[in-house]
């Protein structure tokens, strides 16, 4: 079944080159027993490497079954060793973490998807450890340690065992025990090659190789070796890719993540941090963005303010001229001589001291028109707004904001009482729907009163300060803009030199428009810095997982070498980084939600977190998991299983 011819294999040492084996001629047949001596340093293990696939000859061929072995892929080496060798090394080679059971298991991962507790307790009763199947490797003794390598060795039903220098590191008793198992094993038809120093061992067997500087010494057969004529009909093995086998390299993760806690919390804490902030950071950005449009649209839509320039008209020198004042018929004309014009209202304002019995509050009085309340959505929660009969008898009505209602009345209700504005009596005939604070001005705190009783009666100006226009359409919104410029400019013969100056009209939709646009740049740019930090925590995985590989060389040359592919290798590594992801995006959502939530009680914005920020946060983690994983994965996946065994 083995058949190497002329097999060489050098080592490149610096500047020279070490050849070790020297052309090694070497036939096996099934169901023999082969021991392999010589001194130390004669080739022997790299012999047994060759033959066991975990190394590749530099010349020479190797036929295993009739096949080839130089011809074969690196995966498909991986599906031999999983199901044709079982190999024992001198140094157990048992992985620390997990129980008997489980790594004898262990080659089940690559060739069946899972472990497998019947067929690991069977074989452990087989090398009498039934007493230990639940013992972690630190606590049983170095021949059961052995025994346990044996059990993981026959797993997978193997027809050879290579075995180097299996009693190597064990006294004379556990020594004995291990080859009556491997005489035993040999009985029941499997071949055995073992390396071995000690001559005993060696006589036990059924043919003695010696070694000497990477040549064949000698070879002698003590006992007949029976040929079996079998033909082997070739093994189908699993299927390249199994939800079981993900499951199990899952919960593989969770277990070594567990072994390293606090590793592993410094890692989920910085992906924590980095979902925490984006999720909170989106909910907030969010949050300010639905409050501040808000505010901006309780001020009104497709607004324009319009007032009167500095500039002086009428007189011989501009300075004797008089200032151009707007007034109560300009806003009527404007509306019947522009189409697009919805309404206007007419502003006076000015600050007042407003009184209820010993109460006193000083605020700001707007004297407005009745179209003021639909437009700058000012309809009274409570009582009514005035009507253009009350504005043009000048009545003494007053419509009041929450904090002046509070100021003066405290609990009571306001409607039907009379305050005194500057000492005139005003009945008071509605409340203000909150507005809330916009920056430091409080648009609660404010008095609407017709807007001629405001010009006759309490301010004294024959004229208004501001007129509002209201535009149906957004589009018509600089179309009206400049009609409204030309009619007034017209009305009041502003002479062509200064006609530019006359008149300011400011657009509240462009301005509302900036507003908008800057705060979403800004939750924009704070969502950036969140994700900066993600990505921050995402290098800190990668940083953790590469030392992990180099930490774990040795096991993963071990799962090399019980038939795991290079894929096997790369899943097992980045499932841990996605769990670890994983585990960091989940506390991270629910971080970022408390902080939102807290934030929001306190400033008292509506923000709330999203679906679609918990599913991005949740994402991007994983693809953190995956990105900064990757790397460190593919490292340890491209390890050469002999190389990964060796290193210390
Ligand atoms: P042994 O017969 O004791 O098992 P080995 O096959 O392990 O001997 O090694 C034979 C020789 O090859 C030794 O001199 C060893 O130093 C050298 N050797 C083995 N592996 C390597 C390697 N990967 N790189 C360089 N030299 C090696
Ligand atoms: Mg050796």
């Amino acid at each position: 079944m083995i058949e190497i011819k002329n097999i060489k294999k050098s080592f490149v040492m610096g500047d020279h080159q070490l050849d070790v084996l020297k052309g090694i001629d070497l036939k096996i047949e099934r169901g023999d027993f082969v021991a392999i001596m010589g001194p130390s340093g004669s080739g022997k293990s790299t012999l047994m490497n060759i033959l066991g696939l975990l190394d590749v000859p530099s010349t020479g061929s190797y036929l295993l079954n009739g096949l080839e072995v130089a011809k074969l892929t690196e995966d498909e080496l991986a599906i031999i060793r999983r199901g044709e060798i079982g190999f024992i090394f001198q140094q157990f080679n048992l992985l620390p973490r997990l129980e008997a059971w489980q790594n004898v298991s262990l080659p089940l991962i690559y060739s069946e998807g899972k472990l497998n507790f019947d067929k690991a307790a069977r074989l452990l009763e087989q090398v009498k450890l039934s007493d230990r199947i639940h013992h972690k490797t630190n606590e049983v003794s170095g021949g059961q340690q052995q025994r346990i390598a044996i059990a993981r060795s026959l797993i997978n039903n193997p027809q050879i065992i290579f075995a180097d220098e299996p009693t190597g590191n064990l006294d004379s008793k556990s020594a004995k025990e291990i080859l009556d198992i491997l005489k035993d094993l040999n009985a029941q038809g499997i071949t055995i090659i073992i390396v071995t120093h000690e001559e005993e061992i060696g006589r036990e067997t059924k043919r003695l190789i010696r070694m000497r500087d990477g040549v064949i010494q000698s070879d002698e057969r003590f006992k007949p070796l029976v040929v079996r004529d079998e033909k082997i009909s070739p093994r189908q093995y699993g299927n390249p890719f199994s939800w079981k086998e993900i499951l199990e390299h899952f919960s593989q993760g969770f277990r070594t993540l567990l072994a390293n806690k606090v590793r592993t919390l410094l890692s989920i804490l910085g992906i924590l941090i980095g979902v925490a902030a984006v999720v909170a950071m989106l909910a907030l950005g969010s949050g300010a963005q639905k409050s501040i449009e808000e505010q901006l649209s309780s001020m009104g839509s497709n607004l324009l303010v319009l007032r009167a320039g500095n500039i002086r008209v009428g007189g011989v020198m501009q300075e004797s001229g008089s200032r151009i004042r707007l007034s109560l018929e300009d806003a009527s004309a404007l509306k019947k001589q522009i189409s697009a014009i919805k309404d206007v209202s007419t502003n006076v304002t000015g600050r007042g001291q407003v009184t209820y019995l010993n109460k006193n509050w000083n605020t700001s009085i707007a004297g407005v028109s009745p179209s003021y309340a639909l437009m700058r959505t000012a309809v009274p929660d409570y009582g009514r707004f005035f009507s253009d009969e009350e504005g043009l008898r000048r009545a003494l009505v007053a419509v009041i904001g929450r904090t002046v209602a509070r100021e003066l009345f405290g609990e009571k209700n306001p409607l039907g009482n009379m305050i005194k504005i500057n000492k005139i009596n005003f009945l008071v005939i509605g409340l203000l729907p909150e507005k809330g604070a916009s920056g430091p001005q409080d648009q609660d705190d404010r008095v609407i009163i017709p807007v001629q009783t405001g010009m006759y009666r309490l301010f004294g100006k024959n004229y208004v300060d501001s007129i509002d226009i209201q535009v149906t359409r957004r589009e018509d919104i600089s179309l009206v803009e400049e009609t409204a410029k030309e009619l007034l400019i017209k009305r009041y013969r502003v002479p062509i030199s200064t006609s530019d100056d006359a008149f300011q009209i400011f657009n509240m939709a462009e301005l509302q428009n900036a507003i908008t646009q800057s705060s979403k740049t800004i939750s924009t740019l704070l969502a950036t810095i969140a994700a900066i930090s993600l990505i921050v925590g995402g290098i800190g995985i990668m940083n953790i997982m590469l030392v992990s590989v180099t930490e774990r060389t040795k096991e993963i040359g071990l799962r090399k070498a019980v038939g795991a592919k290079r894929n096997d290798i790369l899943m097992q590594f980045l499932t841990e980084s996605i769990v670890v992801s994983f585990l960091g995006g989940f506390m991270g959502i629910i971080l970022g939600w408390m902080i939102t939530f807290t934030f929001s009680m306190i400033i008292g914005w509506n923000a709330s977190v999203s679906l679609n920020s918990i599913l991005l946060a949740f994402g991007f983690s994983v693809m953190i998991g995956i990105v900064f994983g990757i790397y460190p994965a593919m490292k340890a996946s491209k390890l050469h299983p002999i190389e990964a065994l060796r290193y210390e």
